[in-house]
Protein backbone atom coordinates (compact mmCIF):
# COMPACT_ATOMS: atom_id res chain seq x y z
CA UNK A 1 0.00 0.00 0.00
CA UNK A 2 1.19 3.48 -1.37
CA UNK A 3 0.44 6.78 1.15
CA UNK A 4 1.33 9.99 0.00
CA UNK A 5 0.69 12.46 3.20
CA UNK A 6 0.38 16.00 2.48
CA UNK A 7 1.05 18.65 4.48
CA UNK A 8 0.61 22.39 4.18
CA UNK A 9 3.85 22.53 6.23
CA UNK A 10 2.97 26.47 7.63
CA UNK A 11 3.08 26.22 10.80
CA UNK A 12 5.89 23.90 11.71
CA UNK A 13 8.36 27.18 10.38
CA UNK A 14 6.49 29.54 12.16
CA UNK A 15 5.50 28.20 15.91
CA UNK A 16 8.08 25.88 17.23
CA UNK A 17 5.57 24.12 19.40
CA UNK A 18 4.39 22.33 16.64
CA UNK A 19 8.07 20.78 15.45
CA UNK A 20 8.28 20.27 19.31
CA UNK A 21 4.79 18.14 19.86
CA UNK A 22 5.50 16.59 15.91
CA UNK A 23 9.09 16.73 15.03
CA UNK A 24 9.35 16.59 10.98
CA UNK A 25 6.00 18.41 11.08
CA UNK A 26 2.94 16.83 11.25
CA UNK A 27 3.44 14.94 7.62
CA UNK A 28 6.61 13.63 8.98
CA UNK A 29 5.20 12.70 12.29
CA UNK A 30 2.19 10.43 10.91
CA UNK A 31 5.09 9.55 8.32
CA UNK A 32 7.06 7.53 10.73
CA UNK A 33 3.00 6.36 12.47
CA UNK A 34 2.19 4.72 9.59
CA UNK A 35 5.36 2.71 7.83
CA UNK A 36 5.03 -0.41 8.02
CA UNK A 37 6.30 -3.63 6.16
CA UNK A 38 3.23 -3.08 4.18
CA UNK A 39 2.93 0.71 3.91
CA UNK A 40 5.10 2.93 1.93
CA UNK A 41 4.75 6.28 3.60
CA UNK A 42 5.82 9.01 1.31
CA UNK A 43 4.92 13.11 1.98
CA UNK A 44 4.51 16.34 0.15
CA UNK A 45 3.83 19.80 0.95
CA UNK A 46 3.66 23.27 -0.83
CA UNK A 47 7.16 23.84 -0.91
CA UNK A 48 6.95 21.01 -3.34
CA UNK A 49 6.56 21.64 -7.08
CA UNK A 50 2.80 21.52 -7.95
CA UNK A 51 2.30 20.64 -4.21
CA UNK A 52 4.17 17.47 -4.48
CA UNK A 53 0.84 16.46 -6.16
CA UNK A 54 1.94 15.28 -9.69
CA UNK A 55 0.51 13.42 -12.34
CA UNK A 56 3.36 11.00 -11.83
CA UNK A 57 2.95 11.27 -7.57
CA UNK A 58 -0.89 10.93 -7.11
CA UNK A 59 -1.22 8.13 -10.23
CA UNK A 60 1.05 5.62 -7.76
CA UNK A 61 -0.94 6.70 -4.42
CA UNK A 62 -3.38 4.22 -2.72
CA UNK A 63 -4.54 6.72 -0.26
CA UNK A 64 -3.67 10.55 0.26
CA UNK A 65 -3.71 11.96 3.53
CA UNK A 66 -4.56 15.83 3.98
CA UNK A 67 -3.98 18.12 6.42
CA UNK A 68 -3.78 22.06 5.83
CA UNK A 69 -5.47 25.17 8.00
CA UNK A 70 -3.38 28.48 6.85
CA UNK A 71 -2.84 27.87 3.22
CA UNK A 72 -5.89 26.12 1.46
CA UNK A 73 -5.64 29.15 -0.99
CA UNK A 74 -2.16 28.38 -1.70
CA UNK A 75 -3.15 25.11 -3.73
CA UNK A 76 -3.53 26.14 -7.19
CA UNK A 77 -7.38 25.41 -8.38
CA UNK A 78 -6.19 22.80 -11.18
CA UNK A 79 -4.02 20.58 -8.89
CA UNK A 80 -7.21 20.29 -6.68
CA UNK A 81 -8.81 18.74 -9.88
CA UNK A 82 -6.36 16.86 -10.79
CA UNK A 83 -6.16 15.19 -7.02
CA UNK A 84 -10.24 15.16 -7.36
CA UNK A 85 -10.06 12.95 -10.51
CA UNK A 86 -7.70 10.87 -9.14
CA UNK A 87 -10.16 10.08 -6.17
CA UNK A 88 -13.19 9.20 -8.45
CA UNK A 89 -10.92 6.48 -10.53
CA UNK A 90 -9.81 4.82 -7.18
CA UNK A 91 -7.76 6.40 -4.72
CA UNK A 92 -8.65 7.14 -0.95
CA UNK A 93 -8.62 10.39 0.82
CA UNK A 94 -8.23 10.70 4.26
CA UNK A 95 -8.75 14.57 5.92
CA UNK A 96 -7.29 15.48 9.24
CA UNK A 97 -8.58 18.26 11.53
CA UNK A 98 -8.78 22.13 9.96
CA UNK A 99 -8.33 20.34 6.44
CA UNK A 100 -12.09 20.79 6.55
CA UNK A 101 -11.72 24.08 4.74
CA UNK A 102 -9.18 22.31 2.62
CA UNK A 103 -10.36 23.19 -1.62
CA UNK A 104 -10.33 19.42 -2.20
CA UNK A 105 -13.13 18.31 0.96
CA UNK A 106 -15.02 21.29 0.44
CA UNK A 107 -15.11 20.34 -3.53
CA UNK A 108 -16.20 16.86 -2.69
CA UNK A 109 -19.13 17.49 -0.38
CA UNK A 110 -20.36 20.53 -2.78
CA UNK A 111 -21.16 22.95 0.59
CA UNK A 112 -19.45 25.32 2.99
CA UNK A 113 -18.15 22.55 5.27
CA UNK A 114 -18.33 25.53 8.19
CA UNK A 115 -18.45 24.31 11.74
CA UNK A 116 -18.27 26.08 15.20
CA UNK A 117 -14.62 26.32 16.60
CA UNK A 118 -13.26 27.27 19.93
CA UNK A 119 -9.24 26.66 20.73
CA UNK A 120 -8.77 24.53 23.76
CA UNK A 121 -11.53 22.42 24.91
CA UNK A 122 -11.33 18.76 26.81
CA UNK A 123 -13.26 16.15 24.09
CA UNK A 124 -14.37 12.90 24.66
CA UNK A 125 -14.74 10.61 21.41
CA UNK A 126 -17.61 7.86 21.00
CA UNK A 127 -17.02 5.29 18.59
CA UNK A 128 -21.32 4.59 17.43
CA UNK A 129 -20.11 2.00 15.04
CA UNK A 130 -17.98 -0.65 16.30
CA UNK A 131 -18.10 -2.80 13.77
CA UNK A 132 -16.44 -0.51 11.44
CA UNK A 133 -13.21 -1.36 10.13
CA UNK A 134 -12.17 2.13 11.16
CA UNK A 135 -12.91 1.31 14.75
CA UNK A 136 -11.17 -1.62 14.72
CA UNK A 137 -9.64 -2.24 18.11
CA UNK A 138 -10.74 1.35 19.03
CA UNK A 139 -11.81 2.02 22.48
CA UNK A 140 -15.73 2.83 22.54
CA UNK A 141 -14.63 6.31 24.27
CA UNK A 142 -11.71 8.01 24.79
CA UNK A 143 -10.57 11.33 25.93
CA UNK A 144 -8.24 14.33 24.85
CA UNK A 145 -7.30 16.71 27.14
CA UNK A 146 -6.41 19.15 25.41
CA UNK A 147 -8.16 19.91 21.73
CA UNK A 148 -9.27 22.75 19.51
CA UNK A 149 -13.69 22.43 20.13
CA UNK A 150 -15.45 21.60 16.60
CA UNK A 151 -19.05 21.80 16.78
CA UNK A 152 -22.10 21.48 15.25
CA UNK A 153 -23.52 22.65 12.65
CA UNK A 154 -21.28 21.08 10.39
CA UNK A 155 -22.33 22.09 6.62
CA UNK A 156 -21.27 19.02 4.95
CA UNK A 157 -22.85 16.40 2.45
CA UNK A 158 -24.47 13.66 4.60
CA UNK A 159 -21.90 11.18 5.23
CA UNK A 160 -22.62 7.48 4.49
CA UNK A 161 -21.32 6.71 7.67
CA UNK A 162 -20.98 7.93 11.03
CA UNK A 163 -17.71 6.41 12.97
CA UNK A 164 -17.33 8.67 15.84
CA UNK A 165 -18.69 11.32 17.98
CA UNK A 166 -17.31 14.07 19.96
CA UNK A 167 -18.28 15.67 22.62
CA UNK A 168 -16.80 18.81 24.46
CA UNK A 169 -16.78 20.17 27.47
CA UNK A 170 -18.63 23.22 26.64
CA UNK A 171 -21.84 21.04 25.92
CA UNK A 172 -20.94 21.07 21.77
CA UNK A 173 -21.00 17.73 19.41
CA UNK A 174 -19.89 16.80 16.49
CA UNK A 175 -19.49 14.45 14.14
CA UNK A 176 -15.66 13.98 14.35
CA UNK A 177 -15.25 10.49 12.16
CA UNK A 178 -17.28 10.62 8.61
CA UNK A 179 -17.25 8.71 5.61
CA UNK A 180 -18.18 8.96 1.99
CA UNK A 181 -17.54 7.49 -1.57
CA UNK A 182 -17.18 9.75 -4.33
CA UNK A 183 -16.83 7.71 -7.99
CA UNK A 184 -14.25 4.96 -7.56
CA UNK A 185 -12.80 6.68 -4.11
CA UNK A 186 -13.39 6.36 -0.28
CA UNK A 187 -13.24 9.12 1.80
CA UNK A 188 -12.77 9.68 5.56
CA UNK A 189 -12.51 13.05 7.79
CA UNK A 190 -11.52 12.84 11.46
CA UNK A 191 -11.46 15.75 13.18
CA UNK A 192 -8.50 15.75 16.11
CA UNK A 193 -5.17 16.98 15.02
CA UNK A 194 -4.98 20.47 16.02
CA UNK A 195 -1.22 21.92 15.66
CA UNK A 196 -0.31 23.07 18.88
CA UNK A 197 -1.65 19.99 20.59
CA UNK A 198 -1.00 16.20 20.51
CA UNK A 199 -4.03 14.46 18.92
CA UNK A 200 -1.78 12.15 17.04
CA UNK A 201 0.27 10.97 20.03
CA UNK A 202 -3.34 9.25 21.82
CA UNK A 203 -2.66 5.76 20.72
CA UNK A 204 -6.65 5.42 19.93
CA UNK A 205 -6.37 8.10 17.88
CA UNK A 206 -3.01 6.33 15.87
CA UNK A 207 -5.13 3.51 15.53
CA UNK A 208 -7.89 4.89 13.79
CA UNK A 209 -5.66 6.54 11.42
CA UNK A 210 -3.72 3.69 10.54
CA UNK A 211 -7.38 1.44 10.29
CA UNK A 212 -8.66 4.52 7.82
CA UNK A 213 -5.96 4.03 5.30
CA UNK A 214 -6.37 0.38 5.29
CA UNK A 215 -9.87 1.15 4.96
CA UNK A 216 -9.41 3.58 1.97
CA UNK A 217 -6.97 1.48 0.39
CA UNK A 218 -8.31 0.68 -3.10
CA UNK A 219 -9.08 -2.78 -4.56
CA UNK A 220 -8.50 -0.96 -7.80
CA UNK A 221 -7.35 2.23 -8.86
CA UNK A 222 -6.59 4.96 -11.91
CA UNK A 223 -9.72 3.26 -13.23
CA UNK A 224 -10.78 5.37 -16.55
CA UNK A 225 -13.10 8.10 -15.99
CA UNK A 226 -15.32 7.50 -19.38
CA UNK A 227 -18.41 7.75 -20.69
CA UNK A 228 -18.83 5.48 -23.98
CA UNK A 229 -21.66 4.90 -26.10
CA UNK A 230 -21.82 1.08 -25.98
CA UNK A 231 -23.57 -1.62 -28.76
CA UNK A 232 -26.19 -3.91 -27.24
CA UNK A 233 -24.36 -7.24 -25.88
CA UNK A 234 -27.36 -9.20 -27.51
ZN1 LIG B 1 -6.96 23.61 14.57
Amino acid sequence: MKVLIWNENIHEKEMPEVTQNYPGGIHGYIASLLASDDVEVRTATLDDEECGLTDEVLSDTDVLMWWGHAGHDLVPDDIVERVHKYILSGMGLIVLHSAHHSKIFRKINGTTCNLKWRDTARERIWTIKPNHPIAEGVDETFALDCEEMYGEPFDIAEPMETIFMGWFDGGEVFRSGCTWIRGNGKIFYFQPGHETNTAYHNENVQRILKNAVKWACPIKKNIPLECPFAEPLE
